[in-house]
């Protein structure tokens, strides 16, 4: 056992893996021959990046698949291939990441929020109100910090509704909702390959699909000119036919380079996946049942990938909270809070996003108020992940004595407004 009351963690909460040998090779491969554009090729070559995407569709038992510049840029691109046009109105989760509401906003789209619950997933209830009130067609479902909904339900209430669904996988590539792979319940999935994220090529992004129409508006809108026979996981050159004088051309292909690196570590994905959890399951040991802190259960259905994991401060006054982000920071334990009035580094909250509208959300304020996130970065051990365990509980318990001798101050009260 671990002395929680001195311990103090050394490891860095940001320095992923390295990329693994046989990627260096096969990007210096691609540096040798030079040919780093996706359409430059040699008789009867299929190019990386075309390989990529033949191996990602396999993966995820998608019919097409195309590789893009960044997960935002296919956010953008997938919505714009299912005709979302200036004004339109696109629903999405009010917890999620900043380049979600940002990729409506960028097509001159407007975002509608839609509450989360306490589990962190979309709130269906409040979807279908919303639905009602907005006229919107398309939902943009973000599964944020890998928190999968029950997709069953939401598919179900949306194909009543007549309400398209685009996924956004960033934190569930090689997840799955009863054994559907997450991005194959609505009608396109995306995926980042951005540094953080599970796999690595510094940016990068996938976009998967089973309708031949919406796939072909994507890789021509992603820049493909009309070198689109080129691509392997891609509808027949007769689909193209149908769209391409109609389709803009929005440059934003992946390189052969980033496409190279990205194979070798897909390979390796379902065994990260499992490492991802033991470390998740680490954490969660160590943290379940002490005293002020309350974990998110994750529903039987959700076969998750632990990248990251989510807990609450139940004593979660702001100021309780600051003073447990920086106890623990000052032992080497770096933690992002969600309910924080100003936005941090990658984190934000919803009413930071003021380029547009948004009613209260009074029920994902609740929910984010004492949320407090963590990365977990496969350079963790185990060990290490019992030992940061330890001072977040210790942590936890000591503010929750402090606030415990000052009642009048503190305690169980709500969520100041700030
Ligand atoms: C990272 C991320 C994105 C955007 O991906 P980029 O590749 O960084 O553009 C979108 N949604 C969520 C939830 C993310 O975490």
């Amino acid at each position: 056992m671990h002395d929680e009351s001195a311990s103090v963690f050394t490891g860095s909460f940001t320095q992923q893996e390295p990329i693994p040998d046989a990627a260096i090779e096969a990007a210096v491969a691609v540096m040798r021959h030079g040919r780093l554009h996706r359409y430059n090729l040699e008789p009867g070559e299929a190019g990386e990046t075309a390989l990529l995407e033949q191996e990602f569709a396999a993966f995820t038992g998608a019919r097409y698949c195309l590789a893009v510049a960044s997960g935002g840029y296919a956010l953008s691109c997938a919505l714009r291939a299912l005709g979302v046009g200036p004004g339109d109105r696109v629903l999405t989760n009010a917890f999620t990441l900043a380049p979600v509401p940002g990729a409506i906003a960028s097509l001159g789209a407007e975002p509608v929020l839609v509450e989360v619950t306490r589990a962190l997933v979309i709130d269906l209830d409040d979807l279908e109100r919303r639905i009602a009130e907005s006229g919107a067609r398309v939902l943009l479902l973000s599964h944020m910090r890998g928190h999968i909904c029950d997709m069953d339900a939401l598919m179900a209430l949306c194909n009543r509704a007549g309400v398209q669904v685009i996924e956004d996988c960033a934190h569930t590539m090689g997840a799955s909702w009863r054994a559907t792979p997450s991005g194959r319940h609505g009608v396109i999935g995306c995926y980042s390959t951005q540094t953080y994220k599970h796999l690595n090529s510094g940016e990068g992004g996938l976009l998967i699909c089973d309708s031949p129409e919406v796939m072909a508006r994507a890789i021509v809108l992603s820049g493909s000119y009309m070198l689109y026979a080129r691509h392997r996981a891609a509808p027949p050159p007769e689909v193209f036919e149908k769209v391409k004088y109609d389709t803009p051309n929005m440059s934003g292909r992946m390189d052969n380079l980033r496409a190279a690196i990205l194979r070798v570590q897909l390979r390796a994905l379902p065994d990260q996946c499992a490492a991802w959890n033991a470390r998740y399951r680490a954490m969660e040991k160590g943290l379940r049942g002490r005293p002020g802190l309350e974990l998110i259960e994750r529903p039987a259905g959700e076969s998750f990938v632990g990248s990251s994991i989510q807990f609450r401060l139940a004593a979660c006054s702001s100021d309780q909270i600051r003073a447990f982000i920086a106890r623990c920071a000052a032992r080497g334990v770096e933690l992002k809070w969600f309910g924080n009035s100003e936005p941090v580094a990658f984190t934000s909250r919803y009413d930071s996003w003021r380029y547009f509208e948004t009613p209260p959300m009074p029920q994902t304020r609740e929910a984010l108020a004492g949320l407090l996130d963590m990365r977990l970065p496969l350079t963790f051990s185990l060990d290490d992940c019992a030992l940061i365990s330890g001072i977040i509980a210790a942590e936890a318990a000591a503010v929750e004595r402090v606030a415990a001798q000052a009642p009048g101050r503190a305690g169980k009260g709500p969520p100041d407004a700030g």
